[in-house]
Formats: structure tokens, C-alpha cells, sequence
């Protein structure tokens, strides 16, 4: 069996998104966790984005041993405009290492098709997806954080090479 392997540097691309309930607590999240997060590339939904990026001003504006120059922060559109997809798309891509998604499971939204679909693209992936901030603080603390990985991929091949019954 052929096994592919994405390889990961220590500077992540993390997407950070969360619904407009979750907001609040990923601001909260992104102010605990700032020194770690400025160390990386930062992939955002439209508004999460607008928040995290003046959260993460005003921690390094605090805190002197804290800056912006290696953190750079990518806003997409807003998640029910089609952010959620335009991550889907980064994430087939290759362009994105790790996924902090806080979202609401006492609320439908209008993207709720989009969520599903970015989980499960993530899923395909083997994307690390943390839901809930508990799950958020075990990945951001783990020590791959920090160095290269190697994300070992499932072999499609198979899938790719079946045979479909010719079209008449
Ligand atoms: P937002 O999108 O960051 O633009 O609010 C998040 C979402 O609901 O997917």
C-alpha cells in the first residue's frame, strides 16, 4: 500500500473560527494563548478574524515580549458568506495544518451544510480539529505544535482508479 505523507513545519496554518455564541470564548481563548499564536500563520473567517486580529494587537500592545512580525493573519469572507467553504477549499489544497472551530451545537445556522462539509473535508485530511476549547487547549499545548509532522494521509487510489460503467 502506498502511503502518502503531508509534511508540516513548525510554522502552522491554523484556522481559527467560531460562531457568533462561541465568539466570546475563542477572544478569550486567542488572549490566553497569544504568545503561542503569534508564533504561527493564522487562517480566519471574516468576523473571528476582525476579532482575533484586535485581540492579539492589544495582548502584544500589553506585553512587550509579544509581536505580530512572525503572525500573519489571512481573514476570509464571513463564514455564512462562504468562508467555511473557501477553508474547505484550503484544506483540500493543502494550505491549512490545524482547525480551532468553535462552533454552536445549540444553534442552526443558515451555513449548517457548509459546517458539515468543512468537518468533513478535515476529516479526509486528517486535519487535527479541535471543537471545544477543552480539545483547543490539549492541541495547542501538544509539543508537535513546535516542531515538523508528518500527517499520513489515506491512500485513494483505489477510489480513484475504479472502474465506472461506460456513459451511452
Ligand atoms: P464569521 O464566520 O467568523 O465570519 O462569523 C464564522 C462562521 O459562522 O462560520
Amino acid at each position: 500500500m502506498t502511503r502518502t505523507v503531508k509534511k508540516l513545519n513548525e510554522y502552522k496554518r491554523i484556522a481559527l473560527v467560531a460562531h457568533d455564541n462561541r465568539k466570546k470564548d475563542l477572544v478569550e481563548w486567542a488572549q490566553w494563548n497569544a504568545g503561542i499564536l503569534l508564533a504561527h500563520h493564522l487562517v480566519c473567517t471574516g468576523t473571528t478574524g476582525t476579532l482575533v486580529e484586535k485581540t492579539l494587537h492589544d495582548r502584544c500592545k500589553e506585553d512587550e515580549e509579544l509581536t505580530l512580525d512572525r503572525c500573519q493573519i489571512t481573514k476570509l469572507k464571513s463564514g455564512p458568506l462562504g468562508g467555511d467553504q473557501q477553508l474547505g477549499a484550503m484544506i483540500a489544497e493543502g494550505n491549512i495544518d490545524l482547525i480551532i472551530f468553535f462552533w454552536d451545537p445549540m444553534q442552526p445556522h443558515p451555513h449548517d451544510v457548509d459546517v458539515k462539509a468543512l468537518l468533513r473535508i478535515a476529516v479526509v485530511y486528517n486535519i487535527p480539529i479541535a471543537c471545544n476549547r477543552s480539545t483547543a487547549d490539549f492541541l495547542i499545548s501538544s509539543q508537535l505544535m513546535n516542531e515538523k509532522y508528518e500527517v499520513i494521509l489515506d491512500d485513494f487510489s483505489q477510489y480513484l482508479s475504479r472502474t465506472i460503467e461506460p456513459i451511452r
